[in-house]
C-alpha cells in the first residue's frame, strides 16, 4: 500500500488555542492527525523532505469549530419541511399560502410538516390556530413547529387523527391549548402534548434520513464546524433511526463531522442498561450525555422564571419535572457514570437543576462528571459560583442576544433582566469553563456569528445589551474549540492545533483577533478540514 505523504502548511497565522505557543506559522498533517506545530523551519525539519507543501499565504488558521448544543439531525429534518419562519413569511397568509401550495402536491391524508413559525415576528403577532391551518388544507393533517420547538400548531384534520378533543386531558408536562368553550385551538404546548400528534406521523426511511443528514452536515462545514453535540436525539420518535443513519454513514466513510450524541433520557435508559454510556464510540460517533429538560423557552413563555414575565403579569412559567423526581433522576444518571445535559433557560429552572446536581454530587462525589446546563440564559452571579463549585459547565444560548434581545427588553423580561442574559463576562471572571451555541435550527448555525455576538452583544435593532457581560474574541474562540472539546472529554484528542491531535482545522479569510469586532461575522470560511480531509472549500 502506498503511504500518504505528509503535508506541511507554512507561512500562516495559526491560532493554536494552546496556552503555549498561542501563535505559530506552520504545522504538519500526517494521516488524520497533526504532526509538528511551530515555525516554518521547525516544521520543515520535522517532516520528510518529500512532504507536500501548502503555502497559507499569511492566512489565519484555527482549530475546527465545535458546536456544543444544536440539533443537527432536527435541522436536517427541517430541510424536508416547509419553512414557516419570518422574514421568509411576513404575514399569516404567507404561511398559510405556503402550506396550501405543499398540500396541492401531497397525497390526501399524508402529513404536512413545517417549522420556524414565530408569533412575535409575524405581522399579526399571534399564534396560528387550527382555523388558519384548515384554510391551507382540510384533507391533509398539518403539523407546524414554533421556532422555539416548545410549541406546535395542528389543523382540525390532525386533531381528529390524534383524537385530541375537548375531553382529552392535558398530558403530564404539556398542555392542549383550548378556547373559552374548552375546544382545542390547535396549539400544543411542550413535547408531551406535541407527542399526541407526532406519534401518528411516519418516521422517514433511513435512506432519506441519511441523504438529508449529508446536506445538513455539508451546510455545517460551510461555517467551519467539524464537531457537534447533536442536542436531543430521541426527542421525537425518530431517535433510533437517526442513530442508525449516523452509524451507517460512518461505516460507509460518509460521516464527515464528529457527532457527540446527546440522547433523551427515555432512549438512553435502554442503551445504558446494556452497559454502554457516555464516551463510548469512535472518533466520528460517540454516545454523549443524557438529556433532560427542566423548562421551555423564554420567547414561548415556557421558561421557569423567579419573577413574572413582563408581558404576562403574575405568570412565572413552570418547571417541567417536580424537584423530587429531578433529584432522583439526576442522582441515578450521575451514579451510573453518565454525563447529564439539562435544558434550563429561566433562573428558577437553573436553580432547580443546580439543587439536583449539588445533591447528587454530595451523595456521590464523582469528580469530572462534566454535567452541562444547556442555554442557562438567566443564570445569576450566584448560579455561576455554584456551577463552578459543583463542576457544572454552562453552555450559553448567546444568539438570543441578537435574535430576541429587543423583544426580551420590550416584551418578555424588561431591560434590567435582559441585560443579565447569558452572563459571559461574569462567567469568565469566575474562571468557569463555558461554551456557546446556536441551538440550530432555533437560530442559524454559524459559530463566527455567535462569537461576534458574544464579543459585541448587539441586538437586531443595534442596541448593546449588557455591556459588562461582553467577552474577548480569544475567550469566545476558546469556547468553540478547546473548551468545546472538554465538554465531550476529548480535550486531549482535539480542540487545539497540537502534535498528535486530530487534524480538524479551518482556514479563515481574516484574523478574528485583529479585525474590527463588528467585522468578525463577515469573516469567510475558506476551507474546513476534518481529520486531514477537506470537507469544504479549498486551500
Ligand atoms: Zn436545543
Amino acid at each position: 500500500m502506498r503511504m500518504l505523504k505528509d503535508r506541511i502548511f507554512l507561512n500562516g497565522n495559526v491560532l493554536t488555542m494552546e496556552l503555549q505557543p498561542p501563535h505559530v506559522s506552520a504545522f504538519g498533517v500526517v494521516g488524520d492527525l497533526f504532526g509538528a506545530v511551530g515555525s516554518d523551519t521547525d516544521v520543515r525539519h520535522l517532516h520528510p523532505p518529500d512532504s507536500d507543501i501548502i503555502d497559507l499565504k499569511g492566512k489565519t488558521v484555527i482549530p475546527g469549530l465545535i458546536e456544543t448544543h444544536n440539533h443537527l439531525s432536527d435541522y436536517a429534518m427541517t430541510l424536508m419541511q416547509i419553512d414557516c419562519s419570518t422574514p421568509v413569511n411576513r404575514t399569516l397568509s404567507d404561511v398559510v399560502g405556503r402550506i396550501r401550495e405543499k398540500a396541492k402536491e401531497t397525497n390526501r391524508n399524508e402529513w404536512i410538516k413545517g417549522w420556524g413559525f414565530d408569533d412575535t415576528l409575524i405581522a399579526e403577532k399571534r399564534h396560528l390556530t387550527r382555523q388558519d391551518l384548515d384554510k391551507a388544507s382540510s384533507e391533509n393533517p398539518v403539523f407546524i413547529h414554533h421556532i422555539s420547538g416548545h410549541l406546535a400548531y395542528v389543523n382540525s384534520r390532525a386533531l381528529q387523527i390524534a383524537s385530541i378533543e375537548s375531553a382529552t386531558p392535558d398530558p403530564e408536562g404539556g398542555k392542549i391549548h383550548r378556547d373559552e368553550t374548552g375546544i382545542p385551538t390547535g396549539l400544543l404546548v411542550e413535547e408531551s402534548a406535541q407527542a399526541l400528534a407526532l406519534k401518528h406521523i411516519p418516521v422517514p426511511a433511513i435512506s432519506d434520513i441519511k441523504k438529508t443528514l449529508q446536506h445538513a452536515i455539508n451546510h455545517y462545514h460551510q461555517y467551519g464546524i467539524t464537531s457537534v453535540h447533536d442536542g436531543s436525539i430521541g426527542y421525537y420518535r425518530d431517535g433510533p433511526e437517526l442513530l442508525t443513519a449516523y452509524r451507517e454513514l460512518e461505516s460507509e466513510g460518509k460521516l464527515t463531522i464528529r457527532i457527540y450524541a446527546t440522547i433523551i433520557a427515555d432512549l438512553y435508559e435502554s442503551i445504558y442498561r446494556i452497559g454502554l454510556g457516555t464516551r463510548f464510540g469512535s472518533k466520528f460517533l460517540k454516545l454523549g450525555s443524557v438529556k433532560l429538560f427542566q423548562d421551555g423557552s423564554i420567547q414561548a413563555l415556557t421558561a421557569a422564571l423567579k419573577n413574572p414575565y413582563l408581558n404576562r403579569p403574575g405568570f412565572h412559567g413552570h418547571v417541567l419535572i417536580p424537584q423530587g423526581t429531578l433529584n432522583a433522576l439526576v442522582k441515578k444518571y450521575h451514579e451510573a457514570g453518565l454525563q447529564i445535559a439539562i435544558h434550563a433557560n429561566g433562573d428558577r429552572a437553573i436553580e432547580s437543576v443546580l439543587e439536583a446536581i449539588e445533591k447528587a454530587y454530595e451523595a456521590h462525589p464523582r469528580q469530572d462528571h462534566r454535567h452541562m446546563i444547556i442555554h442557562c440564559q438567566l443564570a445569576s452571579q450566584d448560579h455561576v459560583r455554584r456551577m463552578n463549585r459543583a463542576g457544572v459547565i454552562p453552555s450559553y444560548f448567546i444568539n438570543h442576544i441578537y435574535y430576541w434581545g429587543d423583544r426580551h427588553i420590550a416584551e418578555f423580561l424588561g431591560r434590567r433582566r435582559a441585560q443579565t442574559l447569558d452572563p459571559l463576562g461574569s462567567t469568565v471572571k469566575e474562571n468557569l469553563l463555558f461554551t456557546l451555541h446556536s441551538d440550530c435550527p432555533v437560530t442559524p448555525v454559524n459559530p463566527l456569528f455567535s462569537i461576534y455576538t458574544a464579543v459585541n452583544r448587539i441586538t437586531r435593532k443595534g442596541e448593546v445589551l449588557g455591556e459588562t457581560e461582553r467577552i474577548s474574541v480569544d475567550q469566545a474562540l476558546k469556547s468553540f474549540t478547546i473548551q468545546g472539546a472538554y465538554c465531550s472529554f476529548e480535550e486531549r484528542l482535539k480542540g487545539s492545533i497540537a502534535p498528535q491531535k486530530l487534524a480538524d482545522f479551518v482556514i479563515l479569510s481574516d484574523n478574528p483577533l485583529t479585525v474590527h469586532p463588528s467585522a468578525i461575522k463577515d469573516i469567510r470560511i475558506e476551507a474546513t478540514v476534518v481529520g486531514g480531509r477537506i470537507v469544504y472549500g479549498t486551500y
